[in-house]
């Protein structure tokens, strides 16, 4: 049988459906939080969940010397404001909490999204899977609370009705994750989002 060259359209993969969370850790001094879509229940009894996070940011550093975080469900009541302070910067650049006072302290130390947010739960860590550009944390819920009925956010609602449609007529390339536009041609090919970190792969020609 003649295999056929694979031609897999990669579009597909945006068929999976994800949610949106605020992965929040500390370290001795100061706390950072991050946007993932990558939070999902791997067991019950006990109730564990994984989460994913890129090796880029600050909060992943801290998740993994602390063994400690929490994960706040972003509900559909939540501000594009929410998403620029937690993933359009870095916490190596900048402190999000200085501003964003939307938040208390869990049982565990770390800081929770008590606003725009449905819920959140507490990890503690048990395992760890290097990925290369990520690492995938297992964790068991040590802690977690319901903060509102709003529905969770998922990122094709996010997309549709949370993310500023992209000004037109712009000549250059947008990023599919979080809508940042790099203008001119062509787009290099080791290029970064300044916001949600992607590469290249993740542009599409406007
Ligand atoms: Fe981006």
């Amino acid at each position: 049988m003649r295999r056929k060259e694979m031609t897999m359209d990669s579009k597909v993969m945006r068929r999976l459906s994800y949610g949106l969370y605020v992965l929040t850790a500390k370290d001795k001094d100061s706390d950072n939080g991050c946007i993932i879509n990558t939070a999902m229940q791997v067991t019950s009894g006990p109730d564990r969940i994984s989460i994913t996070v890129n090796k880029q940011n600050r909060t992943h550093d801290m998740v993994r010397a602390s063994g400690k975080f929490n994960v706040s469900m972003i509900s559909r009541e939540a501000s594009f404001d929410l998403f620029k302070t937690f993933g359009f910067q870095s916490g190596k650049n900048v402190n999000k909490f200085e501003t964003f006072k939307d938040c208390d302290r869990a049982a565990n130390g770390v800081l929770y999204i008590s606003g725009q947010t449905n819920g959140f739960l507490s990890g503690s860590v048990i395992r760890e899977i290097d990925l290369g550009t990520h690492t995938l944390f297992i964790a068991d819920v040590t802690d977690g609370k319901v903060l509102s009925e709003s529905p969770s956010v998922t990122y094709e609602y996010y997309q549709k009705n949370i993310k500023p449609a992209p000004e037109k007529k712009k000549t250059g390339y947008v990023c599919r994750i979080c809508g940042y536009i790099y203008e001119g041609e062509p787009l290099p090919e080791d290029f970064i989002c300044p916001w949600c970190r992607h590469g290249a792969a993740d542009f599409e020609k406007l």
